[in-house]
């Protein structure tokens, strides 16, 4: 395991797939019934963005930086800024807040998080970040078998957050039986998918797989970053929603493309959202 999401916090695909995130959990939050998420791939929680992993690459700058100091009419990215916002209360950038602790905003005591990270100083450092939340549970294990193991949620509803860090070549597969088999155990759950948008070519299998998985709707956002995708290219940021929740393809249409405005390299990048 090389990978570090220290190096790549706040990034232009962190800002896509946080603001997706937070459009699900609005939307779990707006109802009073109890709901659990597990995050199956969850980082450290909290980054430093002046220390020397996220100083060696600067991606933030052309990702949470680029937003920072803005005041966007949309409300979805009103929203992503105050959380960003947060963890940044005397008015300067410096932290970006991981999936686990963008989630723990919205818990409440009925509620509950399962992260998972299977980079053992990273799942240190995440629990201890969260070691005082009695609603989140931190566990050092591979977040792909999480689903099986530790679905359904006692609560009846939930979101189930994968967000690997696409080293292998398999990962896309990986996902798939993730769902398979959090699926089997809760139906009724919305999984959120997240994938970079790298080789065109890869995207057609991945759909067919998932819509062989199940007949429940699944939506996709992909926001891309230039307007003709090239080869060997961080093309764009790609999300599944599978149970998507009532009308967030609305919500996700204005928030992305207002978002797209501020981070695409290319004015006129498309932005897709769909059902497949
Ligand atoms: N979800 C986090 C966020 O939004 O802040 C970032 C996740 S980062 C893209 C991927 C994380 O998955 C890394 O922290 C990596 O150490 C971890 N990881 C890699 N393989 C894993 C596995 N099989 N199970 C659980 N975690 C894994």
């Amino acid at each position: 395991m090389n990978y570090r999401h220290s190096y790549h916090a706040g990034n232009v695909c962190d800002v896509v797939k946080h603001t997706i995130l937070i459009s699900v959990l609005d939307t779990f939050f707006s109802k009073k019934k109890p709901f659990g998420v597990l995050d199956t791939h969850a980082g450290t929680g909290l980054y430093y963005l002046e220390g020397t992993e996220a100083a060696k690459t600067y991606e933030y700058e052309q990702g949470v930086k680029q937003l920072w100091g803005t005041t966007p009419k949309n409300k979805l990215l009103e929203h992503y800024i105050k959380i960003i916002s947060a963890f940044n209360s005397d008015g300067i950038l410096k932290y970006y807040p991981g999936s686990p602790l963008i989630i723990d905003r919205f818990l409440r005591d009925t509620d509950q998080l399962i992260c998972a990270e299977l980079h053992p100083e990273d799942g240190k450092s995440l629990k201890n970040t969260l070691k005082h939340q009695k609603q989140v549970s931190v566990h050092l294990q591979d977040g792909y078998l999480t689903p099986n193991a530790l679905l359904p949620f006692s609560q009846n509803r939930g979101v189930v957050f994968i967000d690997p860090p696409f080293e292998t070549t398999d990962e896309f597969s990986n996902m798939c039986a993730a769902v398979t088999s959090g699926l089997k155990k809760m139906p009724q759950a919305t999984f959120l998918l997240w994938y970079p948008i790298k080789e065109i070519s890869d995207l057609n299998p991945f759909y067919s797989q998932l819509r062989k998985l199940t007949e429940a709707k699944i939506l996709k956002s992909e926001l891309y970053f230039y307007r003709q995708p090239e080869k060997n290219k961080l093309n764009g940021s790609g999300t599944v929603i599978i149970n998507p929740p009532w009308e967030i393809k609305e919500t996700l249409e204005t928030g992305l493309s207002d978002l797209s405005k501020i981070l695409a390299f290319e004015k006129g990048a498309p932005l897709i959202i769909e059902s497949i």
